[in-house]
């Protein structure tokens, strides 16, 4: 029987059920890589985040073991309580090391780097200013930043003059700047090098979410700092997270010495959670070494993107124009969104829809994730594929 408490939930429920927004679960049955298998099937896998095809990894999962066994499965506490151990220490100096900051820290996700940064450093009277496209992570962060009574802006994406004029128009001692640096749902760049002179003129913090961009873009995979050759300057904080191209999980955000000092003795999400499991850090030490010397699986990912964005040339559908490993494939209308990755989820293809309210009204989209694993065969058949798809619409 339903409980009176629930009656709500049970009307939500069904309101998107009757709206076909009900999101269900796929289990699989295999690791994350290019094959995932589903429902006893095996489907080309072109849904993960898993850039570099890492998730899989002999030698990291290897790491993972016998840090596992050394180190325990368990680190017990939180960081500044008793769970840092020796690898943690050591994966935070190799990553700023890496992606040449002073000084990083790690968290066991992205999202609780993000709850971490935005509103440790806008509290009461400071503002923060965020790209309309940044990520759920980074809108929860500013929520949390506008609950100590700090000031929001969003400006359209990527649109520089607009936010020139909102930091222009804004008074508060503190600015925060907020973006993705490769958007998530449409795969392009933020302008860095415009948000970075924008940050210096108006004495602001400039945040990056390098979610997209760590271990794929930039010399050696350094991400998108790298890729545009900036500095590593003491008003940047960069976030990456760990679960995507590099293949494990958990984040890291470096910065100057100051602000990641700061973010030890003040951000809560760091502070009131328990360490990520130490044989992680292990795992990720391994993952980093192949991330440095990964030229031949990036090459590989940049062959394949250039491969798929040649063959969908002219199809009725098009990409955004995307130079990272995220290629969206706009459809527009949502119902059509869903029937062509069912379509192609039938030709053993799996490719997630993706539709409002996660893109805008219209924009419906197949959200094509390639990766280093896929060959240049799996990406010849998605083409086919999309293609037989539109010619059967064409009648
Ligand atoms: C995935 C993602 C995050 C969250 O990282 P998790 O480690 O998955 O919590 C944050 N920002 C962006 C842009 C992301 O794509």
């Amino acid at each position: 029987m339903t409980l009176s408490i629930e009656t709500r939930l049970t009307t939500e429920l069904e309101e998107i059920a009757a709206a076909g927004l009900t999101r269900r679960r796929r289990v699989l049955a295999s690791p994350c890589g290019r094959i995932a298998a589903v429902d006893g099937r095996e489907m080309l896998n072109f849904a993960s985040n898993d850039y570099l095809g890492l998730a899989g990894n002999a030698e990291i999962a290897q790491a993972m073991a016998d840090g596992a066994l050394h180190w325990g499965a368990g680190s017990g506490a939180s960081h500044l309580v008793s769970g840092h151990l020796a690898p943690h220490e050591q994966i935070e100096k190799d990553i700023a090391a890496f992606v040449g900051f002073p000084r990083a820290l790690t968290f066991s996700t992205g999202y609780l780097a993000n709850l971490a940064i935005v509103p440790t450093l806008a509290g009461r009277g400071a503002a923060v200013f965020a790209d309309k496209l940044n990520h759920a992570s980074l809108i929860d962060a500013v929520q949390l930043a506008k609950a100590q009574g700090a000031d929001s802006q969003r400006y359209a994406h990527n649109d520089m003059a607009a936010l020139e004029r909102l930091l222009a128009a804004s008074d508060a001692k503190t600015k925060v700047i907020v973006s993705d640096a490769v958007f998530s749902m449409d795969g392009d760049l933020a302008p860095l090098p415009q948000l970075l002179a924008l940050a210096e003129r108006f004495d602001a913090w400039l945040v990056i979410d390098d979610a997209h961009g760590f271990g794929v873009l930039g010399a050696q995979g350094r991400g998108s700092l790298s890729h545009f050759n900036l500095p590593a300057a003491k008003r940047i904080l960069l976030m990456g997270t760990l679960g995507k191209a590099a293949g494990v999980g958990g984040a890291f955000v470096a910065g100057s010495e100051i602000a990641i000092e700061y973010l030890l003795q003040r951000a809560r999400s760091y502070i009131f959670t328990t360490a990520a499991p130490a044989p992680i850090a292990c795992a990720l030490s391994k993952s980093l070494n192949i991330i440095e010397q990964g030229e031949a699986l990036r090459a590989n990912l940049f062959a394949r993107i250039a491969q798929l964005r040649d063959g969908l040339a002219g199809l009725r559908w098009q990409l955004l124009p995307s130079p990272t490993a995220i290629q969206p494939l706009i459809v527009g209308d949502n119902e059509a969104a869903l029937a062509l990755a069912r379509a192609l989820w039938e030709r053993g293809l799996w490719v997630p829809a993706i539709r409002p309210p996660t893109v805008p009204k219209g924009t419906a989209r197949l959200r094509i994730s390639v990766s280093a694993a896929h060959t240049a065969a799996d990406i010849s058949c998605l083409i086919d594929a999309l293609r037989a798809e539109a010619a059967t619409l064409a009648g």
